[in-house]
């Protein structure tokens, strides 16, 4: 393996970057940087961690154009896009930033003496990211767990590295102790299974495939060690007869082919009451035709292209024998372009039953209100999903019938610093952000003080 890896732009093909590929000796060197700072951040009061954070989230918000910029060319995402991405890291460390002086304990009436809890850190966390979402998933791991009191030691995914690097200088520029959130590039096989492995790794968050988090989950069992998993999706969009049918149309486009597809989100599979179906592909066909294709860098362009080559050829692969309805437009030439297509499925195809990671979505007819619920669930996996209907008891009833971690009824939200994010079922275990996520980095001990 060489010691360094090239990073290549997907918007042209071209390499334009060496960054260092760690072995294990700079891992363990990392980690054991990150112990020694760990102790030092916990003993500090939590008003002053609260404002290393705060001031952390400031240098970041005055970085989104520079980190939005790495973004477009290392991983081709929109640059209206990737603005976003990284104005939410810097709010998603200012919504942590509350998290120190809020981890409040409970005082339990017991015999003979003061029973108290404390949330205590669990020391190092290990986080690694995927390639497709590599700032926001990121800040979703290290905001909250620095604000309990841990050190992180952070993976990016090889192909995407700069924005994390980048984030790791932010944070000593805006005075987070040296040794504390540690960006560590190199592969997963060697750096981020030694977070695993590693004995001074307390806690593991892993984003990516479901077939490396289960080895990862694995490989933390024999260790003892928790484990937060968000994996793969095959979220649907039900579009019921009684919907805002324009709306949903209009925006089912977005829904999926945001990020090229390449979201755990991504409403891949949609389903539509028969009786609106011929109408319901009517209006979606110029909504796929609208969606603009190009170059990232430009404000106008909705979607990028694919990560890299490699993966286009596996998302070509999908459409082997698919029956597909119609395509939008994509870039010829250099890049790994891939145009937004449609396809219309069976329940058993495996277009409606695997994780594409691409612009393709599968549609198919359901008949009534079971039926829809049904065939949400008829999947491994269950992260996410979309149901467009004005009748509310129905909202209610299928929101509460899809085993999904996340979902939206009228609109496709699934991210919100402020409220839970994750999956059920085969897309993960346990949950990130949302108001509960600082204490999901502590461990409860609880002491009782013997006052007879
Ligand atoms: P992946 O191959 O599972 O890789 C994810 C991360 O794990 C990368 O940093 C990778 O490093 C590392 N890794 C690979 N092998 C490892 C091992 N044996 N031990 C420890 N770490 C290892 O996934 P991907 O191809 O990057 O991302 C696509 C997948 O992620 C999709 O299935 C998608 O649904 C899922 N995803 C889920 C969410 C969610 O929130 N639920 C969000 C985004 C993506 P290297 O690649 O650098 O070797
Ligand atoms: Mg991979």
């Amino acid at each position: 393996m060489s010691d360094t890896i090239t990073l290549v732009n997907p918007a042209t093909g071209r390499a334009f970057r060496e960054i260092p590929r760690a072995g294990l000796a700079e891992v363990d060197a990392a980690i054991a940087g990150a112990v020694a700072a760990q102790r030092t951040w916990a003993a500090l009061a939590p008003v002053a961690r609260a404002d290393a954070l705060r001031s952390f989230a400031r240098v970041v918000e005055a970085h989104v154009d520079e980190l939005a910029a790495l973004e477009v060319e290392n991983s081709g995402h929109p640059i209206g896009s990737a603005r976003w991405e990284a104005s939410h890291v810097a709010q998603v460390l200012n919504y942590y930033a509350a998290a120190p002086e809020r981890l409040i304990g409970q005082q339990i009436p017991v015999a003979g003496g003061l029973d108290v809890t404390f949330h205590e850190p669990y020391g190092v966390v290990g986080i690694i990211v995927p390639w497709n979402f590599p700032m926001t998933i990121a800040s979703w791991g290290f905001a909250p767990a620095l604000a309990a009191g841990n050190a992180v030691v952070l993976k990016p995914a090889e192909l995407t590295p700069l924005t994390a690097v980048r984030l790791g200088e932010l944070a000593l520029e805006a005075g987070l102790p040296d040794g504390l959130f540690q960006v560590v590039t190199g592969s997963g096989s060697v750096v981020g299974q030694r977070f695993v492995s590693h004995p001074d790794v307390r806690k593991v968050v892993f984003t990516g495939s479901t077939e490396v988090g289960t080895d990862v989950a694995a490989g933390c069992a024999r260790m003892l060690k928790p484990v937060t998993l968000e994996l793969g999706g095959k979220s649907a969009n039900i579009v019921f007869a009684d919907a805002d049918l324009e709306r949903a149309a209009a925006s089912a486009p977005g829904s999926v082919f945001d990020n090229a597809g390449q979201d755990c989100c991504a409403r891949s599979r949609l389903l539509v009451e028969r009786s609106v179906y011929d109408r319901f592909l009517e209006l979606l066909e110029p909504a796929v035709q609208a969606w603009r294709v190009g170059d990232p860098a430009s404000p106008d362009t909705d979607m990028g292209p694919l990560i890299s080559a490699s993966h286009r050829d596996t998302v070509a692969g999908f459409l082997d024998g698919a029956d597909v309805a119609f395509r939008g437009a994509a870039p010829t030439g250099d890049g790994f372009w891939f145009a937004p297509t449609v396809v219309l499925a069976s329940p058993g195809d495996r277009l409606a039953q695997d994780e594409v990671f691409g612009p393709v979505v599968a549609v198919l007819p359901f008949d009534d209100e079971a039926d829809a619920i049904r065939l949400a669930n008829d999947t491994i996996y269950g992260l996410a999903g979309s149901l467009w209907t004005e009748n509310l008891g129905r909202a209610v009833r299928v929101a509460r019938g899809v085993k999904s971690g996340v979902l939206s009824v009228n609109s496709h939200s699934s991210v919100r610093y402020a409220t839970p994010f994750g999956g059920m079922k085969a897309s993960g275990l346990g949950r990130e952000l949302g108001p509960d996520a600082a204490e999901h980095f502590t461990e409860t001990k609880n002491v009782f003080f013997a006052t007879d």
